[in-house]
């Protein structure tokens, strides 16, 4: 098990769209493991392969609360066969862009197929937290991130201020 790094913006490879994984073996088995580990060790409720480097459709979920029974879940090329009309407001953050918080609206509830670690296909039906983490983390799969739902003017305020953080050396105290 390995906690991955995960690459922030301005890297374009969030930009790009995954591509589904035709073949699960021991190197995808080790993916997803190693996807919950640094999930968890980044305390996220969700991560995409793209966010470690990978372009391959998986991502992980687990929106249980701190004091309750994990519930992790790996879905490996999910597709979203329907999306309620009602919307819910969350506001988002994501480990690939530090230290940001937008509103979005999405469909509250929403229905994924997917194929589980064992290869068997499943339907879900995902409603409130779960339904916006997974629209999400679906989004980074076809390269879309929550700054794409701002103007750009905005996006390109938040990508410049992102920057100059990770310019900033660490500050140490000795
Ligand atoms: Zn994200």
């Amino acid at each position: 098990m390995t906690i991955k790094e995960i690459i922030t913006v301005p890297n374009e490879m969030l930009k790009k769209v995954s591509e589904p994984i035709e073949k699960f073996g021991i190197n995808e088995k080790k993916l997803i493991t190693d996807l919950f580990e640094t999930m968890y060790h980044f305390n996220g409720i969700g991560l995409a392969a793209i966010q470690v480097g990978i372009p391959k459709r998986v991502l992980v979920v687990d929106v249980s609360n701190k004091d309750e029974k994990k519930k992790p879940m790996a879905l490996i090329n999910p597709v979203i066969k329907k999306l309620s009309n009602d919307t819910s407001v969350y506001e988002e953050g994501c480990l690939s862009i530090p230290e940001t918080f937008i509103e979005i609206e999405r469909p509250k509830i929403c229905e994924v197929e997917y194929i589980d670690e064992k290869g068997l296909k499943k339907n879900l039906k995902c409603d409130g937290l779960l339904s916006t983490c997974v629209q999400h983390e679906i989004n980074h799969l076809d390269g879309r991130l929550i700054i794409d739902h701002l103007s750009k003017l905005k996006k390109d305020f938040i990508i410049k201020k992102i920057s100059k953080i990770k310019k900033n050396p660490d500050r140490i105290v000795v």
